[in-house]
């Protein structure tokens, strides 16, 4: 096994236990862990690992935690300056952006600034600051590596692509989430909790809405089109119930790759860190005798109207897809909180494309100032 110094951002979330279980078994060192406010799994995790550093983004749960690990080497900081000195500060190589949301975008890039490689599975970092990201990878010379699993799916077939990639189309799939098969009016009543109950993955809250809405598969579009390159009208979703293939290529001659494996997303942390090796991993054998049928649909994209969205903010560029990620961000809450209906997230999502600016060239305060403008019009509009 390679050895590898990490740092984990969100490290006590589903990503974060994940990816921590994958360094544990590689015996990889963790340099740096920081979240929100759990001080809990953070002192376990701590006491676990050993990090030079630990942040916790809220500042009274950072100070009961410096009290508690007092008795450890491990420095603790707090703010979103903490977190940012977690991802930059450390001698770690790698670092894990598991941060759920806009917020692991300053973080994202102080660890790219830092020359550290980027393993991302905060999507919504790179649909919100894309041509930030990419810029910043490419000036100092950092791996981008996709954590999400359609999105490491799709970086490993791609190892398989000519030097000319030959590339035709890629195809994302989707596991449908708890809703599939549902019309409009039958969805107008659903609640929080049912969409809480996610077939095939368990993950934090608010990735588990966006799959039940598709807006997750939305950002996964916007996701692919910044890290490999390619137009909205070349990224396909198939709705594939049983997740074990987790997304597909196709080439110029129709060829198509697929990876498959079980359900875990310790496969994909895995090669975000090994790679190009690969080594023994804890996720067990595919028994494809035992899954026996996949099944394959296209996407319902009246009644999930949220690809479409994601689809028209990628057309438009510059600052929409930031946009259309914060008006989501809202509305997931908002759906959260018992506050409005399903069926009416997009509607209020749409809100966004009223309220961004058209700018190609934009900044992280264009960003920031964007976010600001489209949770008050998210608000306006309910
Ligand atoms: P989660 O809610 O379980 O964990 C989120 C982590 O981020 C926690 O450690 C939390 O403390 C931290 N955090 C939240 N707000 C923060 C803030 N303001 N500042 C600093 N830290 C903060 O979420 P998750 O399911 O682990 O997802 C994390 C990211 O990975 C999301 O972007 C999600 O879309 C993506 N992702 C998740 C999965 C999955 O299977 N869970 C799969 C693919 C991609
Ligand atoms: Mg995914």
């Amino acid at each position: 096994m390679i050895k590898k110094t990490i740092s984990i951002l969100g490290s006590t979330g589903s990503i974060g236990v994940q990816s921590l279980d994958v360094a544990k078994q590689a015996g990889f060192s963790v340099a740096a862990l920081t979240a929100n406010s759990d001080v809990k799994t953070m002192e376990a995790q701590i006491r676990a690992f050993r990090p030079q550093k630990a942040a916790l983004a809220d500042e009274a749960a950072a100070k009961d935690l410096r009290a508690r690990v007092a008795d450890t080497s491990t420095v603790v900081l707090s703010g979103k300056e903490g977190v940012e000195a977690c991802a930059a500060e450390t001698d770690a190589d790698t670092v894990i952006d598991a941060i759920v949301g806009l917020a692991g975008l300053r973080p994202a890039l102080a660890a790219v600034n830092a020359g550290k490689d980027l393993a991302l599975a905060n999507k919504e970092a790179l649909v919100a600051g894309g041509s930030l990201v990419l810029k910043a990878v490419e000036e100092h010379g950092v791996r981008l590596l996709p954590v999400d699993s359609e999105h490491s799916a799709i970086f490993q077939c791609l190892q398989a692509s000519p030097p000319n990639r030959a590339l035709k189309k890629l195809i994302l799939t989707a596991s449908g989430g708890p809703f599939f098969g549902k019309t409009r009016k039958e969805l107008k009543n659903v609640t929080a909790a049912d969409a809480l109950r996610h077939p095939t993955w368990e993950m934090g809250a608010k990735i588990t809405i966006d799959s039940a809405s598709m807006f997750n598969k939305g950002l996964e579009l916007i996701e692919a089109h910044f890290l490999f390159g390619m137009p909205a009208e070349k990224i396909d979703v198939v709705v594939h119930r049983e997740s074990i293939i987790h997304s597909l290529i196709e080439f110029d001659d129709n060829s198509v790759l697929a990876q498959l494996g079980v359900s875990d997303m310790r496969i994909p942390i895995q090669y975000a860190l090994t790679f190009p090796e690969r080594y023994p991993s804890p996720v067990r054998e595919l028994d494809l005798a035992q899954v026996a049928t996949l099944h394959f649909y296209r996407p319902d994209e009246e009644t999930f109207d949220c690809l479409g969205i994601c689809r028209e903010a990628i057309g438009k560029g510059g600052l929409y897809p930031a946009a259309v990620n914060s008006a989501n961000e809202e509305v997931n809450l908002l759906f959260r909180q018992g506050k409005i209906r399903f069926t009416e997230m997009g509607t209020l999502i749409r809100t966004a494309f009223a309220v961004c600016e058209d700018k190609n060239d934009y900044t992280l305060q264009d960003v920031f100032a964007t976010d600001a403008a489209v949770r008050r019009a998210v608000h306006a509009a309910m």
